[in-house]
């Protein structure tokens, strides 16, 4: 089921997710809705508060490992780049620059309830970092460079 995203500056995506305490055939079907709306909208990533669920979890456009949930950056490089950055919940402002770590490793809760772990780079380390900055009500527009 699609689901409806919110857009800036609904108050909403400015609260602080709280952690997922299991993962319920509820929090999995959020979890597939979030994907499905992630890929009809053409996003690379889509986090639950954009989808005015206070929760921390996002979904990412990966082979891999595509829903995270509870996740951590366990590492992050010393080294940044200053990359053009979107949001689905910034439709009309186009892409914003923001300075993100090149390389991050992050942990998190799969949709089986696993716990993983993965280093990511280039656009996925940035996407990965966008989307953990949803969880903390942190937004494009606070990052301009
Ligand atoms: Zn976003």
């Amino acid at each position: 089921m699609q689901l409806e995203i919110l857009q800036y500056p609904d108050g909403r995506l400015r609260t602080v997710a709280a952690d997922i305490k299991d993962v319920t055939p509820d929090i999995k079907k959020l979890c597939t809705d979030m994907l499905e709306t992630m890929n009809v909208k053409g996003g690379a990533g889509l986090a639950a508060p954009q989808v005015g669920r206070s929760l921390r979890i996002f979904v990412m456009v990966d082979d891999e490992h595509s829903v995270f949930i509870n996740p951590i950056i366990t590492e992050r490089s010393a080294a940044t780049t200053i990359s053009d950055e979107g949001c689905l919940s910034f439709k009309g402002f186009g892409f914003i620059k923001v300075k993100h770590s090149d390389t991050v490793t992050v942990s998190a809760i799969d949709i089986d309830g696993k716990l993983f772990s993965k280093k990511y780079d280039k656009l996925l380390s940035q996407c990965v970092q966008h989307e953990m900055r949803h969880l903390d009500g942190d937004l494009l527009i606070d990052h301009l460079e």
